[in-house]
């Protein structure tokens, strides 16, 4: 592992705990790493946590170390499997994405901004058991194509060419679905149609490079 994906991975646990995108030891973060992954450990808190506790983990599941993995490592995996472009993921059961995800519902774009997970809306993956592979498959089929998805009954992942894109794309889609379910009690909300958001989806690939980092 190196020291700097390690103090980076505990840094973006405390942020999702400090901005309320997660509580007590709910949720993780991975990175890939050169022999796979460096992940959060299984039911440790934010406050708690340390950088001696991550799991290095090899693609095909192998792991070493005095502290299990996340209970999710599978799909942490199979992402990093599947989506080459995949240097980080965070999972979370922020209080909006998951209100959303318990309905079953995905959210469309009703604002322009959901284009920053990729596509013109964020699926809902079908509920399955946490840390199954069956989870996994459904996540993995519900981010075809983007940086983000709902899990039914759980709460959100979300990816990034680095953990700062994967944390902005977590705390946005937060803030959308936060959005989208004071809109909801108004009735449906009107959504942009789809040439309009390949437009947006389009510029979204400059944007940004004027920043430092990420
Ligand atoms: P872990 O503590 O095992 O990472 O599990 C938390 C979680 O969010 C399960 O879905
Ligand atoms: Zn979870």
């Amino acid at each position: 592992m190196t020291a700097s994906s390690a103090a980076a991975i505990v840094e973006a646990v405390r942020l999702l705990a400090r901005r309320g995108l997660n509580q007590g030891a709910s949720g993780n973060v991975s990175v890939r790493s050169e022999a796979g992954l460096l992940i959060t450990p299984s039911g440790v808190g934010a406050e708690a946590l340390t950088t001696e506790q991550l799991v290095p983990m090899g693609l095909d599941g192998a792991w070493s170390g005095r502290w299990k993995p996340s209970s999710e490592w599978r799909f942490h995996r199979d992402i990093y499997a599947a989506r080459p472009e995949a240097q980080a993921v965070v999972h979370c059961h922020s209080p909006a994405a998951t209100a959303l995800a318990v309905l079953g519902r995905p959210l469309p774009a009703f604002h322009y901004m959901v284009a920053i997970a990729g596509g013109a809306d964020v699926r809902c993956a079908p509920y399955a058991t946490f840390g199954s592979q069956e989870l996994s498959d459904a996540a993995l089929a519900a981010l075809e194509g983007r940086r983000a998805c709902l899990l039914g009954h759980h709460g959100m992942i979300a990816i990034g060419r680095d953990l700062a894109q994967a944390l902005d794309v977590a705390v946005e889609v937060e803030y959308l679905a936060d959005l989208y379910l004071r809109l909801l009690p108004l009735g449906e909300p009107p959504v942009l149609p789809a040439a309009e958001m390949e437009v947006v989806l389009e510029k979204f690939k400059g944007y940004g490079t004027n920043a430092q980092s990420s």
